[in-house]
């Protein structure tokens, strides 16, 4: 298969018939939206926009079928049960839950051990729950862009009480093996929380076979709505915890003095949620599967690698460089000059690209640079988009003369 000649999918995105000549590759930051996905959010505010659970009434009813499809879209997606799927308003929501969740499993001197590459979204939780409850952070070091699995095995444990890890770097696209790093703290006992925010894109997730008790997603990095995300929780750990927020929806009974909880996933789903982002997110996991794994991830290798092929000549790349280890997400330097100024120079001829410290400021530190460009691809990613970035940084280096 040569997924590099494919151009009907960006049929399927309507913002290119508004835009035909964007060069999107931010799909990193935010994953364009497909027809199908704007469709359902459109049949709920025509067809049956109202809310869900209390309505004795037909629509009521019809809205809460539909969102209950779209969690048990989701649960299948990410092979849990119902129960375990509760839908948040994005990877940061549901990374700080897992913090709560967490919180009393981790005592003085206990340790939580991240990677070198996390997103602040999968950092400040933990520093916040390790300042609170007096353990320490440690993380697993990079070698030449990837974790290095030595540095895992030695700060991985009996202390370890949680491992929290990227599947994907949002910065330099570097796969994390999760597997093995959750192997790793299986055997001492730890619990494994995976921010699956960018690696849910790039491969299908299955709880089970990952073997992590939590895990986090954003909808709209997904083909999916803003504002809509999974945290996926091991039923376990969901019943001993207490609610993070409280109100309507996720009592059982309440009095003027107390209240009881309702059951899973409604405990953790207080007050009126996104039934169109929920219903949406359910969309965009069936226009992923209708385009299938297969396609997605030949065109992402074959894409990325072609990216970097040319890049090369031109640019100071900042990642592994090697398609079984770095997803679509390239990172780069152009040497002498400024990341926001090659950003500027590339937004002016309509291609769009992200450039700063990504959300990963500690990254940037260990690494000794103030931030990248970073070009990330979708499914309607062409070679043609690759092309007009390297014709632009080319005039990116003309105009700054480098
Ligand atoms: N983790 C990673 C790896 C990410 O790339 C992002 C988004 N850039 C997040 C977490 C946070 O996701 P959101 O902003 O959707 O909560």
């Amino acid at each position: 298969m040569n997924t590099l000649t494919q151009t009907n999918i960006k049929k399927d995105f309507p913002v290119f018939l508004k835009h035909p000549d964007l060069v999107y590759l931010d799909t990193g930051a935010s994953a364009l939206t497909p027809q199908p996905v704007v469709d359902a959010i459109t049949r709920y505010y025509t067809d049956f926009p109202v809310n869900i659970h209390r309505g004795m009434y037909d629509l009521s009813q019809q809205a809460t079928e539909h969102y209950d499809a779209a969690r048990r879209t989701v649960a299948q997606f990410l092979n849990a049960s119902f129960e375990e799927t509760i839908f948040t308003s994005g990877t940061t929501h549901g990374l700080n839950l897992a913090a709560h969740l967490l919180e009393n499993t981790v005592q003085k001197g206990d340790v939580i051990v991240l990677t070198r590459m996390e997103h602040h979204a999968n950092l400040i939780p933990w520093q916040r729950l390790a300042k609170k409850r007096g353990a320490v952070l440690r993380f697993i070091e990079l070698k030449d862009y990837a974790v290095d699995m030595d540095s895992a095995r030695g700060v991985i444990d009996e202390r370890t009480k949680i491992v929290a890890v990227t599947m994907m770097s949002n910065v330099l696209g570097t796969k994390v093996p999760v597997r093995e790093i959750a192997a790793l703290a299986r055997h001492v006992g730890a619990v494994v929380v995976v921010d699956a925010a960018q690696g849910v894109v790039h491969e299908p997730v299955d709880v089970q076979a990952l073997d992590c008790d939590i895990l986090a997603l954003s909808g709209h990095k997904l083909y999916g709505p803003c504002g809509i995300g999974v945290l996926y929780a091991k039923k376990a750990l969901l019943e001993a915890a207490e609610p993070f927020f409280t109100g309507g929806d996720m009592i059982r009974h309440v009095t003027y003095e107390d209240a009881s909880w309702a059951d899973l996933p409604n405990k953790f789903e207080a007050g009126t949620q996104h039934i169109s982002g929920a219903i949406g997110l359910a969309a965009a996991i069936d226009y992923i599967r209708g385009i299938g794994w297969d396609f997605i991830q030949t065109h992402e290798a074959e894409l990325t690698k072609y990216a970097i092929d040319q890049l090369r000549e031109l640019v100071t790349l900042v990642g592994t460089c090697d398609t079984h280890t770095q997803g679509g997400v390239v990172s780069f330097l152009i040497d002498g000059t400024h990341p926001h100024d090659v950003g500027d120079i590339l937004a002016g001829q309509g291609i769009a690209v992200r450039v700063g410290h990504h959300c990963a400021m500690p990254l940037m530190r260990y690494l000794n640079i103030t931030g990248t460009v970073r070009a990330s691809f979708g499914v309607y990613s062409t070679k043609e988009d690759v092309d007009a970035l390297i014709r632009g940084i080319r005039h990116v280096k003309e105009v700054l003369h480098v």
